[in-house]
Formats: C-alpha cells, structure tokens, sequence
C-alpha cells in the first residue's frame, strides 16, 4: 500500500502502550481507525471477533493486544498468560483470513529467542533452543502466533507477518508495582524513593543483565513501514542494535528523576535472560531507524507518569 488514508484499520489493544502509539501515528495518516474495547469486544471470544469482522471488514490490521507483563507477572500467571494469548491471537488471526484481510502485522516478543542465542540474535535463532523458564508460557503462545502468521502465508497466501521489539517503554506504561516491565517499574521506584526522601532505591536483580531500550513511537514507525513494505519475510526484528546493562538503566532514570541517594540490588529477584539484542538489519534494510535516543525517551516517559500521577483517570 501507498498511503494509510481512508483506509479501515483495526488496532487491537489500542487503549495499551503499544495500541496507543499506533493509533496517534495512524491518526496523523488519516487511516480510518476501527477500534474495540474489552467492553464491546472480547478478545477471546471466536464467535464475537468473527461477528464483528464479519461486519467491519478490516483491511490492514496490527494485532497488537495481548497479556503482557513484565518479569514477575509472567513468572507467576503462566497459565493465564498462555490461554489469553493463545485464544486471542488465533481469533484475530484465523478473522483475518476468513474476512480476506489484506495485510495483518502481529506483535510478539524478544522473549520468543533462546536463552542462549548467540548475539546479536538474527530471526533465525527462533526454535532453536530451550527457553528462560520464567517466560516461557508467554514465549510460546508468541511463538505460536508467528508461526499461525507464517502458516496462513504458506498454505494460504495471506499477507501475514511477524515482528519481534525488544524492551519497550514510552508514554502509557503500566506502573503496576509488581507487574511493569524494567523501564516503568525503576522509574516508579526511583520517583517514590525522591518523593519520600529515601537515601536508596532497590533495583531488581544484580544489575548485571543487558536489555535493548525502544520507544513505543520509534515502534509505531518501524510497523507502518514494514505495512507498507512488499513482505519479504516472516519475521523482522525492531530494535536499535546496541543495549544497556540494567545498572546502565537505573543510572540513566536516577539521572532524569533526579534521585540523589543510591542504587542497591535486590537479588532475591530473577535476573532473567542475561542478553537478548537483536539484530534488526532485515528492518534496517527498508530504511527504518530509530529516532528516539535513550535519555530524551526516557525524560518523555517520566513526564507520562507524572502526568499519570496528577491525574490517574486521564
Ligand atoms: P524481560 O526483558 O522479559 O526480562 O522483562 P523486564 O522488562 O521485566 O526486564 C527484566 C530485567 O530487568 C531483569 O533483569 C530484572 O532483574 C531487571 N529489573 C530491574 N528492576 C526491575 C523492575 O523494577 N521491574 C522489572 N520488571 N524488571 C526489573
């Protein structure tokens, strides 16, 4: 396609970080955005997404809803995570080709990778070793979406396609205490350390692992432009190639929060997969690049959640 204008797309799970960056971008391309949220559409629910496929007719969609979470969420609701997951993205996706969707992009993890792929990890890399186990229900409801993606390509010719972002961050996080990713559970930590005039923060795990940063709204790009790139392969990795250790991390948001105590580690907590940078040179090749560096990225993001703070219901 030449141009998202006019054109019926749906963005499933918009109302998340994700969705919601998709949708600003999507906006300013004057698509013509269809919308569901959980209370008029369940996800999980086949006959419903059918209906309501059957009578919105979507022609291009970015299926980006799905139970995500961050380290502890997934180490403890592994079971709700696969289930979720697994039913909402063979409705979304088996919709598609029933409705004779035109392209669908589909959302998953830099979790799908094992553990112990070599770096920087090509697409390649997928199956071909054992999973961290904390992750590994969600991984493989992932991995099951992409591979119902590349299937419905093999035998059916649809224009499915898979991407795979590192560690997301940007405006519209979720702060959840326990449940946030790293990004938004540190500057939550290091705000109320600030706010309560404490001499330290806690930091999960031993600082020692490397995580990939990207900004929802780098992300939003990259998807657009490989909607309206020919489909050359399956799978794209999305990242900005270069990561930060999480000592790295918690230094950078110390910084922009302005916290002046000190970083301890908590190392009851799971480190996790030590590493997991990918390398995004199939994306690069269509010309996309980040446009977001760290620090400006996460100076926006602790704007977000002193917005949030101000006004929880916005
Ligand atoms: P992952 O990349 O899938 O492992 O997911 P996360 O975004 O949850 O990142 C987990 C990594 O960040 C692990 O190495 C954690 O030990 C470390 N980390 C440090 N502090 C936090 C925190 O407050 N929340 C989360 N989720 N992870 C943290």
């Amino acid at each position: 396609i030449d141009s998202f204008a006019g054109r019926r797309v749906w963005v499933t799970g918009h109302r998340g970080m994700l969705g919601s960056a998709m949708v600003r971008s999507l906006e300013r391309e004057e698509a013509q955005l269809l919308l569901t949220s959980r209370a008029d559409l369940d996800l999980t629910d086949q006959a419903a997404v059918f209906a309501w496929m059957d009578e919105n007719r979507p022609e291009l969609v970015f299926h980006i809803g799905a139970k995500v979470g961050g380290i502890h969420a997934n180490a403890t609701l592994p079971a709700d995570f696969l289930r979720e997951n697994l039913l909402i993205q063979s409705n979304v996706i088996v919709g598609a080709h029933r409705t004779g969707v035109r392209k669908l992009l589909f959302v998953a993890s830099n979790c799908t990778y094992p553990s112990q792929a070599p770096q920087p990890i090509a697409e390649t890399a997928l199956l071909t070793g054992p999973l961290d186990a904390n992750i590994r229900a969600y991984a493989v409801s992932k991995i099951a979406g992409i591979e119902l993606c590349s299937a419905y390509r093999r035998q059916y010719g649809c224009d499915f396609l898979s991407i795979i972002p590192p560690n997301l961050y940007g405006p519209g996080d979720n702060y959840h205490p326990q449940h946030s990713h790293v990004v938004a559970g540190i500057l939550r930590r290091t705000h109320e350390a600030k706010a309560r005039g404490a001499s330290e923060m806690l930091v999960w795990g031993d600082g020692t692992p490397r995580r990939e940063l990207l900004h929802v709204d780098d992300l939003a790009d990259a998807m657009k432009c490989l909607m309206r790139s020919p489909t050359v392969h399956d799978l794209y990795n999305v990242g900005p190639g270069h990561d930060l250790q999480i000592s790295e991390i918690a230094s950078l948001i110390q910084e922009v929060v302005g916290f002046t105590g000190t970083i301890r580690y908590d190392t009851a907590k799971p480190n996790g997969t030590m590493r997991k940078l990918l390398d995004s040179s199939r994306i690069r090749e269509l010309g996309w690049k980040p446009r977001i560096d760290e620090r400006s990225g996460l100076q926006s993001a602790y704007q977000d959640f002193l917005a949030l703070l101000e006004n929880p219901n916005a």
